[in-house]
């Protein structure tokens, strides 16, 4: 078999999705559009030219160079498999919809749930997005334990404030600790209460991406009587990895309680080389379905199968997304040693090749990453927190604008006494304090860490003279 990069081959496969599309087009017989629908040729060249150059000023989200936030193009077999259905336009809300798709759907969520070593009756659908997902999560939890409040770390994703909101019901915060870990303690104090129904984990936050103590805070939750969700929107393939070397032993086996929750989210459209639209809520309790039951007056009505449309709050939402996950996974399998896992293992490695490249540099690493996000911050004089947080932006500033090298940045907003637990003698003079974040999801990125970290020293020196 020949290895092809599918990026090369990407054009002609469009064309080969434009034929089959076409001839199965061509099965049901003749028929003109309808006038209203043309378009003028020259008109749309114009406005296509305005659109595309306007597109241009998207940072390059593909390159290497980009360090900054989590977000990278699909892979080409994604992006094959999503045009492709959409030509087509399959709705997997019902199986009248798209029954191709909705097969798909089901096919890939079983594979999702075994990378958790879920059950394989285990519940699940795709949603438009990792925060639909929570949001379905949290209403299971807030119907299973109406009277009880949830409890999330201070460092999980502003998303579960945002919905408890939305759904009524109270969320609690629990403290994390320099890390950005949830502190089992203060979780413990607060399930002592015996008011928390639902204990919200992280598995990948997104400003460190550090993964709580998943392994030690199921038990304790099963003490009190308290349901887990792990919100691993972010970090969840990461569990593909858990015998490997490349991840921190620890890390592993917090990764490997996954299996151990009642519910847990992933996005395939961060670490599942999905386009956007690509989000995943799993409950191992198929029985969790009946507080999706709901009457549709039009939609279901040619098989008695379960219709994706019963168990998700979302009513449309794309087959293309569900067709292309799945096409992606033929080639790109959910596997340590194959598809998925190598790409994952050189993103551990770029962020851990940075954290090491910063060493005798003027920038200082936050922490050894836990997985692909590399957290660092400048030296500064006065040695204040003002200081910091003000080299900081000028770094990013400087990196982001330069013509000839730019290197793409983020920048996370910590806490002061965070830093001090790293700077000891650092002077507080305000509350918080920014810190660069570099998120290193581009395989590519592992042979890059040292040239970019070069770039980046070489900002601080021309900005400091
Ligand atoms: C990205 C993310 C979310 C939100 O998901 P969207 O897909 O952006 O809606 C929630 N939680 C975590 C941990 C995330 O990384």
């Amino acid at each position: 078999m020949t290895q092809t990069t599918a990026a090369q081959s990407l054009g002609a496969w469009l064309k080969e999705a434009d034929r089959c599309v076409s001839t199965w087009e061509a099965r049901w017989g003749p028929y003109e559009p309808h006038p209203s629908l043309r378009v003028d040729h020259e008109a749309l060249s114009a406005s296509y030219e305005v659109y595309v150059n306007r597109l241009t000023g998207n940072y390059p989200f593909f390159h290497p160079r980009y360090a900054g936030q989590m977000l990278k193009p699909p892979h080409p077999v994604a992006i094959l498999g999503y045009l492709t259905a959409m030509r087509i336009n399959p709705n997997n809300h019902a199986l009248d919809g798209g029954p191709p798709t909705a097969a798909m759907e089901k096919e890939v969520v079983i594979e999702l749930a075994k990378m958790f070593e879920f059950p394989i009756n285990a519940l699940g659908h795709l949603t438009s997005s990792g925060t639909i997902a929570n949001l379905e999560a949290l209403f299971v939890s807030r119907e299973e334990h109406p009277d009880k409040t949830i409890a999330v770390s201070q460092e999980a994703h502003y998303t579960h404030a945002r919905m408890g909101h939305v759904l009524g019901v109270s969320v609690e915060n629990i403290a994390a600790d320099t890390n950005g870990r949830m502190d089992l303690e203060a979780l413990e104090k607060a399930l002592r209460s015996q008011k928390i129904g639902t204990v919200v984990l992280t598995a990948g936050t997104t400003g460190l991406g550090t993964v709580d103590s998943i392994a030690e805070a199921i038990p304790l939750c099963q003490q009190y009587g308290a349901r887990v969700h792990v919100d691993a929107a972010y970090g969840g393939f990461f569990r593909l990895l858990k015998r490997s070397e490349i991840l921190d032993p620890v890390v592993a086996k917090n990764l490997d309680a996954i299996k151990d929750a009642d519910s847990v989210v992933l996005d395939p459209h961060k670490h599942g080389l999905q386009p956007y639209g690509c989000g995943c809520i799993l409950y191992r309790d198929p029985k969790m379905a009946k507080h999706y039951l709901h009457d549709s007056p039009y939609t279901y009505f040619t098989s008695e199968d379960l219709h994706l449309g019963e168990i998700s709050l979302e009513c449309s939402r794309a087959g293309a997304a569900a067709g292309a996950l799945w096409l992606t996974l033929q080639l790109l399998p959910l596997s340590a040693d194959e598809g998925l896992g190598p790409i994952l293992s050189s993103c551990l490695e770029a962020a851990q090749r940075w954290h090491a490249a910063l060493e005798d540099t003027p920038l200082r690493s936050w922490g050894k990453p836990e997985l692909d996000i590399a957290c660092y911050y400048p030296e500064a004089k006065p040695n204040s927190v003002s200081a910091i947080d003000r080299a900081s932006q000028a770094l990013f500033e400087n990196s982001m604008s330069s013509t000839m090298n730019p290197v793409f940045l983020s920048v996370l907003r910590v806490q002061s006494a965070d830093l001090r637990a790293r700077i000891p003698d650092v002077e507080i003079d305000q509350e918080s304090v920014r810190i660069l974040r570099s998120v290193l999801m581009r395989p590519e990125q592992a042979n890059f860490a040292e040239s970019l970290v070069d770039s980046l020293v070489g900002f601080v020196q021309s900005h400091v003279r």
